[in-house]
């Protein structure tokens, strides 16, 4: 239901649990995060409120680079296990999905046969196709454009490659989703709500893009690798 982001110098998890807090009102049954600390992703996922999230994050994790989600129930029970992040067999992938992705099933059983699940998410192939592709293309970004491709529905994601600790991966369709910008750090956010507390710049994305966020970067492609310029907008908090 909602997404965050953070990539930068400062601690991931806070501002990605503050923003969350913020995304709130537009109601969830569940959510997560999941941050990138020196040498693996760490996972933090539970049923019910941002409160309990909070009180499950380890408060002696740190990184700088981060996803959350607030998650309403489509397909999958609310659970712990159907939250996301959602992470694909290796780990080496894990991503949040906002949205409903129609052809899950058909991309099942063309590509994902052998696959164990762990979740009952439409969300659970997107994280696996990734990971799929990787392994036939060696290229991370080339996967992600090739899953993107193939998605039918609404999605707005944000995916974060445990090889590439610069860059979170975005791409969305037929579902909101910003670029914050920010001096030496960026943010994704569903609601420019979820990010006013760290700045107040915004790129808005369009269907069929696929983002690159560095700290100090964002670029914008089309799905045919074509770069994208856009001016950010500001954004005022709404009284
Ligand atoms: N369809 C996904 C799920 O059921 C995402 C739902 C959402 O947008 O929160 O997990």
């Amino acid at each position: 239901c909602g997404i965050v982001g953070y990539i930068g110098n400062q601690d991931a998890k806070e501002i990605l649990l503050a923003g969350l807090e913020k995304l709130e009102y537009r109601g969830y049954d569940s959510a997560g995060i999941a941050v990138r600390g020196e040498k693996d992703t760490d996972l933090f996922k539970v049923k019910g409120r941002i409160a309990n999230l909070r009180e499950a994050v380890d408060e002696s994790v740190s990184a700088n680079i981060g996803i959350g989600h607030t998650r309403w129930a489509t397909h999958g029970e609310p659970s712990e296990t159907n939250a996301h992040p959602h992470q694909s067999t290796s780990g080496r992938f894990t991503l949040v999905h906002n949205g409903v992705i129609e052809n899950f099933e058909e991309l099942k059983s063309e590509y994902l046969q052998d696959v164990n699940f762990v979740s009952e998410t439409d969300t659970e192939i997107i994280v696996q196709l990734i990971e799929q592709f990787e392994k036939e293309t060696g290229n991370a970004l080339e996967a992600f454009r090739k899953t993107v491709s193939l998605l039918h529905g609404s999605y707005a994601l944000a995916v974060l490659d445990r090889d590439q600790k610069d860059t979170v991966f975005v791409a969305k369709n037929k579902s909101p989703l910003l670029v914050g910008l920010g001096e030496e750090f960026n943010v994704v956010a569903s609601d420019s709500m979820a990010m006013l507390q760290v700045t107040d710049q915004f790129v808005e994305l369009m269907d069929e893009e696929i983002v690159l966020v560095a700290n100090d970067r964002v670029e914008i492609q089309k799905l045919d690798g074509t770069k994208v310029e856009r001016d950010p907008f500001v954004a005022e908090i709404d009284a």
